[in-house]
């Protein structure tokens, strides 16, 4: 090793190995060798299992006829014409002879839990159909390995595997129609970028085709697409897989005051992010503008995405925005999201639903007209439900007044939730008949969500 890197362990080599029909060793039969078995059995390998003693796992294997089960010690002349031996006894001392006898002969051996032992290692992996992505640290960290592969986990689509395959029945028939290397790799590079492969995933091959037949004729990817994409409340770990990934591909991010800057943190980082909130100013009406801006980018054939906070068709006029898109014949899609009284419900420790106390929950909004507030108080003020209301403050003493007047408890516990989720949350409770006058006192921001029934009584046994 050159001078210098004598502490830096040399790469490993990462390598797919076909093993189909090989011969392949497991050295013991506990429940460590198991999983090997296991793994080795799903590669198709001709296993063979020396051990003179088997866990009931191994057992019910050898009764299947799976493998070829030897049940003896382990001798060297197991090793020669074996493709990888993997040394599983929990005996250091065999372990390390089966190690040698594989050294000695040129044979792959890997031995659990003990990188000093190996020349070859089984890495985390993540697998979509025939699509494996693996990830190892030379030894160094099984549990960084896998807390790795988790994050790749959240990022791969589930629909990978059926792009996979998709792409191995046609690839030769588009190759075939272009001129030369290089044009293939511009086509397949613009393929994987336009459309198609949403299409694919979502399980419209018809359509993925109709695409790719128009980008291989030199034509660009069909009009653009528009994601209504939920935000959730704040903390950008309640984003959705899918929403994270519309984020991440997204040419253009709409989005507005209740977006946090956490969130619009994790859209792709070139992606233009433009605010159409309320304190932005428009010719016309917001909503109108707002609608025009998602049909122009998708007809310009860029990934739109308008980020709502929490979930796009909750008070969000989500509904208004893509009916405007459908009727103009755009694609679009709708991304749910965690909506605010799921975020403050859980943050704030209150379940919104008990057996003894709440066998229904409600999501109001209120709007002031005239100083008041216009919704169905009756019903509102029935027992064994819990509410929760989307609103500004400005409205709580009038809600509280009216539905003591409907007959609600004054002693009703309540809970207002201020910029739930983020780090900055704030939980106010209080009677009904005090809860105005305790928010006012705090003196919290908004956003806001109140959370009005017997369930918020549960909020101190449920925090840690
Ligand atoms: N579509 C959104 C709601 C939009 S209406 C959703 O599903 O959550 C706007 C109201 O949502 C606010 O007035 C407030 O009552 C509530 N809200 C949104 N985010 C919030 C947060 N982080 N904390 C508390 N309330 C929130």
């Amino acid at each position: 090793m050159p001078d210098g890197t004598a502490n830096a362990a040399p790469t490993p080599l990462p390598l797919f190995v076909q093993l189909a029909d090989q011969p392949c060793l497991v050295v013991g039969a506990g429940t460590v060798a198991v999983r090997k078995i296991d793994a080795l059995l799903r590669a198709g390998a001709d296993v063979t299992v020396v051990a003179p003693t088997l866990c009931p796992a191994a057992e019910s294997l050898a009764a299947s006829a799976s493998v070829r089960m030897q049940r003896r010690e382990f001798r060297e002349t197991d090793v020669p014409g074996q493709l990888l031996v993997v040394a599983a006894t929990g005996r250091p001392r065999v372990n390390r002879q089966v190690f040698q006898a594989c050294r000695a002969g040129g044979v792959l051996v890997n031995t659990v839990d003990d990188a000093a032992l190996c020349s070859a290692t089984f890495p985390a992996v993540v697998a979509r159909g025939s699509v494996a992505v693996a990830v190892s640290t030379g030894g160094a960290s099984p549990a960084l390995a896998r807390h790795i592969r988790e994050r790749i986990e959240a990022v791969l689509p589930a629909g990978t595997g059926r792009l996979a395959e998709f792409l191995r029945r046609h690839r030769r028939a588009f190759n075939a129609k272009l001129a030369d290397a290089g044009a293939r790799r511009r086509f397949w590079d613009a393929a994987l970028d336009g459309p198609a492969p949403d299409l694919i995933e979502a399980g419209d091959e018809a359509a993925a085709m109709r695409v790719l037949e128009r980008q291989a004729q030199g034509a660009p990817a069909a009009a653009g697409l528009v994601s209504l994409v939920g935000a959730g409340p704040g903390d950008p770990d309640l984003l959705t897989i899918k929403a994270l990934r519309a984020l991440q591909r997204a040419d253009v991010v709409y989005y507005d005051n209740l977006v946090s800057a956490a969130v619009l943190e994790r859209c792709r980082r070139d992606a233009r992010r433009v605010y159409v909130g309320k304190r932005r100013a428009f010719g016309g009406t917001r909503q109108a503008e707002i609608n025009q801006l998602l049909l122009a980018g998708a007809r310009k054939g860029l990934r739109v995405a308008r980020l709502k906070g929490g979930d796009p068709f909750l008070f969000g006029r989500g509904g208004e925005e893509v009916e405007t898109l459908g009727e103009h014949g755009v694609d679009f899609e709708v991304i749910p999201g965690v909506t605010a009284a799921l975020g403050c419900a859980a943050y704030a420790g209150i379940p919104l639903t008990h057996r003894d106390w709440a066998q229904s929950v409600r999501f109001v909004t209120g709007h002031l007209q005239g100083g008041e507030l216009n919704l169905d108080w009756p019903e509102l003020a029935k027992p064994g439900q819990t509410l929760v209301v989307y609103m500004g403050l400005a409205g709580l003493s009038r809600m509280a007044a009216q539905l003591m007047q409907h007959g609600v408890d004054a002693d009703m516990p309540v809970a207002t939730v201020s910029r739930g989720t983020l780090p900055e949350q704030a939980v106010v409770v209080a009677p009904l008949a005090n809860i105005a006058e305790a928010v006012e006192r705090a003196g919290v921001p908004a956003p806001t969500t109140t959370i009005i029934g017997r369930v918020v009584s549960l909020r101190g046994r449920l925090r840690p």
